[in-house]
């Protein structure tokens, strides 16, 4: 939890970005992408305690909080996005969100509860999801399984977690050790399909658990590979002008600095990229 405090940390010091504080997301919007009984009974803290092992979180009230915060703060960068061009969200990515459960530490999908909030609005159509987490984002692709106006992509390490997969539109799986050519390779395979698509909005789940020190990835990504990466993401969608919303997702190296760097350089070519196209 301590990346957090340490990405904004370093942000702040550039003085470049504005921070806004996320608003707590209404349960109304989350239950646009969820079943409504389980958005009741996580806010209300009735949840099994099967389902809340799931999640991996004890239940209180802070973590509801903390939850609705965090699907608010996709759903600020969403319109930041539309009015902008990019927007991001210092947390979120909570891609193992099921429509009625949590898991591995994610209670609400930020991502598909942001997408049909623009829907129900009458904003776009046709969305596309680029999770570049090394986790499979299971949960986004289980929501949007049947929706032909949802591009779910996932690029993960095929061993990890989760051991059963589900079936993004596009998934690419990478054994274990890939390292930074390997990876890139694979993302430029994937990005044409990416806007062959013709999403009116992109969301980029940005996980730098790909990097080699991380506990949980089992990739062996360097901090220049994965800013690489973030560089030719953003840049093909500034190309596209297709809107981007960056979220967080998954980061655990040992120590936690190393990935904080990584978050936080997502942030900076964000920056590079956006501030360079709009001058
Ligand atoms: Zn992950």
């Amino acid at each position: 939890m301590s990346k957090y405090r340490l990405v904004r940390d370093l942000l702040d010091a550039d003085r470049f970005f504005r921070f806004e504080c996320a608003r707590l997301a209404d349960p109304g919007i989350v239950a646009l992408a969820h079943d409504p009984g389980y958005v009741r009974q996580f806010l209300e803290g009735s949840l099994s305690a099967s389902a809340i092992r799931r999640i991996g979180f004890p239940w209180s009230e802070g973590l509801v909080t903390r939850t609705l915060a965090s699907v608010g703060g996709t759903l600020q960068a969403t319109m930041d996005a539309c009015e902008y061009g990019w927007g991001g969200n210092l947390a979120g990515g909570t891609h193992h969100a099921f429509r009625g459960e949590g898991s591995g530490f994610c209670v609400f999908n930020d991502i598909a509860v942001s997408i049909e909030w623009l829907r129900s609005q009458g904003r776009v159509r046709r969305a596309a999801i680029l999770d570049l987490d090394v986790h499979q984002g299971d949960g986004t692709a289980q929501i949007f399984e049947h929706d032909a106006d949802v591009l779910t992509i996932s690029l993960h390490c095929r061993s990890n977690f989760p051991f059963r997969k589900q079936i993004s539109k596009i998934d690419v799986d990478l054994s274990d050790g890939a390292g930074d050519e390997e990876y890139l390779s694979a993302l430029d395979m994937m990005l044409p399909r990416v806007f062959a698509f013709e999403p009116e909005i992109l969301y980029y789940q940005s996980g730098v658990d790909g990097l080699e020190s991380d506990s949980l990835g089992k990739l062996a990504l360097t901090h220049a590979g994965l800013k690489e990466r973030d560089r030719r993401v953003m840049a093909a969608a500034c190309a596209h002008q297709v809107p981007l919303v960056v979220t967080l997702g998954g980061g655990y190296s040992n120590p936690i600095q190393l990935t904080a760097e990584a978050h936080a350089n997502t942030f900076r070519t964000a920056q590079e990229i956006f501030f360079d196209h709009a001058t």
